[in-house]
C-alpha cells in the first residue's frame, strides 16, 4: 500500500459539489481509500480570467496501485464525472491531479512527481497543511516553506459548503 495525495479542483456547474461527488468517488473505488480530506479553499483562476473562481482541496488516500496506474484511475474518475477538455488552463468540472505518490519523484512525458504546480499554488498548499502541517514535499522542501512563500495569494476557505 502507498500513501497519495491528490488535488481536486472545479469550476463549473456547483464547484463544491462537484469536489464533493469526487470525494465520494474515492470512497467507493475499490483500488483506493480515503484517508482524509482538507476544507475545500475558493480562489481566482490561474489561467485566462474570464472564468469563475475555483474551488479546490486535497485528499490522502492509500492504494495498492503503481503511480501511473493511479494517474488512470484518477483520469478514469474525470471522465466518469463528465470533464470535457475545452482550453488549457481553462475552466473544468473536475481535475484531479496526483500531488504527490509515497516518496516518489519521477519524470516522464505522462507523469511528473511530485506536481510541478505545487511550489507556486496556494490552493495546493493550504489544504495539503491541513492534512499534515509537517510535510515536507519530496526532493523539494518543508511545506511551511512554500506556504510562507505564497502567503500573500487570495485562496480563503469555504465555510460550509456555502
Ligand atoms: P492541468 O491539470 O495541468 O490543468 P490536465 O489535467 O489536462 O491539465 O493534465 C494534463 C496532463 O498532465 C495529463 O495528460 C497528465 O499526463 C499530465 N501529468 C503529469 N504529471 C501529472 C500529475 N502528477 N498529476 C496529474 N497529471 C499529470
Ligand atoms: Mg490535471
Amino acid at each position: 500500500m502507498a500513501l497519495a495525495y491528490i488535488g481536486l479542483g472545479s469550476n463549473l456547474d456547483q464547484p463544491v459539489a462537484q469536489i464533493r461527488r469526487a470525494l465520494e468517488a474515492f470512497a467507493g473505488h475499490q483500488g483506493a481509500r480515503l484517508l482524509k480530506a482538507s476544507r475545500l479553499y475558493r480562489s481566482p483562476p490561474m489561467g485566462p480570467k474570464d472564468q469563475p473562481d475555483y474551488i479546490n482541496a486535497v485528499a490522502l488516500i492509500d492504494t495498492p496501485m503503481q503511480a501511473l496506474e493511479l494517474l488512470h484511475a484518477l483520469q478514469g474518475i474525470e471522465r466518469k464525472l463528465g470533464r470535457v477538455r475545452l482550453r488549457h488552463w481553462g475552466e473544468r468540472l473536475i481535475d484531479l491531479d496526483l500531488l504527490m505518490y509515497a516518496d516518489v519523484c519521477m519524470h516522464s512525458d505522462e507523469l511528473t512527481l511530485p506536481h510541478p504546480g505545487i511550489p507556486e499554488r496556494a490552493f495546493v498548499l493550504r489544504p495539503l497543511a491541513d492534512l499534515n502541517p509537517d510535510l515536507i514535499i519530496p526532493g523539494l522542501a518543508p511545506l511551511a516553506e512554500l506556504l510562507a512563500a505564497r502567503a500573500d495569494d487570495t485562496c480563503t476557505v469555504v465555510e460550509d459548503g456555502a
